[in-house]
């Protein structure tokens, strides 16, 4: 059985470290290049442009492919993908993968990689990227991904940033520091606070359709903003669906451009829940959920979906 000790660190000891500090400094070098180079709506479209297409390739590549292999695809796209997702900065795809596996295991309770119920919001949203606890990825996790050595190559330190470089300079060099300025720093600023918001925002606002053992929810304007990855309760009910929209008016952006490929040949056996699964067992409110909900056994289905992860343990 896998035994990882849940942060027990003061805040003010993980905000002090020095990515949280790197990831400040990104921040406000967004911030001051948009106030030097002066406000632009052409900029702003830029920017939310760049976001969308980085987000899709962020949800299909973090998340639904090798954090839960919704989706099957040969090995020369799926090095592309970890490429993509990478350029996102968001650490090495085994990293990234192993952690949240280990939240799906552990949602909402106190082994929880980033609970908004048990450690408050901004722990949720971005502390727990930068303390000791969560530092490191463990093989164990994610054997599925391990075996590749281009991908363990890809996730060491020094290179884990290298995509999100050689972006930010192929912005520069395309459209100058506008370029660099809208297209990459501004849309990366975004990227990241969209995909934060998964982890902090969709575990406390929106509607429970499923009676999933944490506390996820599903959120149509998060879905929006992110792809489709604001079906949060659905995704929990069901983690191994490259479809988080369950329903056709779910709005689902990255399952929309994973359809696309699939065509195309590049990705193939696009995972889809069974009807028993849409079926249920629903949550028996659809929004705020008395205290100790979350105890409730973990239902078959999201058993299910995480079962389905080559070598992934359930115990
Ligand atoms: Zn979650
Ligand atoms: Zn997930």
């Amino acid at each position: 059985m896998l035994r990882r000790k849940p942060d027990a660190q003061p805040a003010w000891r993980i905000y002090l470290k020095a990515n949280a500090i790197l990831l400040t400094v990104v921040h406000f070098t967004a911030l001051a290049g948009v106030l030097l180079s002066g406000w632009s709506w052409t900029g702003l479209a830029l920017a939310v442009t760049v976001y969308y297409v980085r987000m899709v390739v962020v949800t299909a590549g973090y998340h639904r492919y090798f954090s839960h292999r919704s989706f099957r695809t040969s090995r020369v796209f799926q090095f592309l993908l970890a490429l993509g997702a990478q350029s996102a900065a968001q650490k090495g795809v085994l990293w990234w993968a192993s952690h949240h596996r280990w939240h799906h295991k552990y949602s909402d309770t106190e082994r929880d990689v980033h609970s908004p119920k048990v450690r408050g919001f901004w722990y949720a949203h971005i502390g727990w990227i930068f303390s000791d606890a969560w530092n490191t990825t463990d093989p164990r996790l994610v054997p599925d991904l391990y075996k590749y050595p281009e991908l363990r190559w890809l996730d060491q330190d020094g290179y884990q940033l290298l995509p999100s470089f050689a972006l930010g300079l192929a912005f520069l060099l395309v459209g100058g520091t506008f370029g660099l300025v809208w297209g990459f720093m501004v849309s990366t600023v975004m990227l990241w606070h969209g995909s934060f918001a998964i982890n902090s925002l969709t575990h406390l606002f929106g509607k429970r359709r499923y009676a999933t053992s944490d506390d996820s929810r599903n959120n149509w304007v998060l879905a929006i903003l992110t792809t489709g990855e604001g079906w949060h309760n659905n995704h929990h009910h069901y983690p191994s669906s490259a479809g988080q929209g369950f329903f056709w008016w779910e709005i689902d952006l990255t399952y929309y451009v994973l359809r696309l490929l699939a065509m195309l040949g590049l990705v193939w056996d696009l995972r889809r829940p069974p009807d028993d699964v849409l079926a249920g067992p629903l949550a028996r409110r659809t929004r705020a959920e008395p205290a100790g909900f979350a105890s409730a056994a973990r239902s078959e289905a999201s058993r299910e979906g995480l079962g389905t992860l080559p070598g992934f343990p359930l115990h």
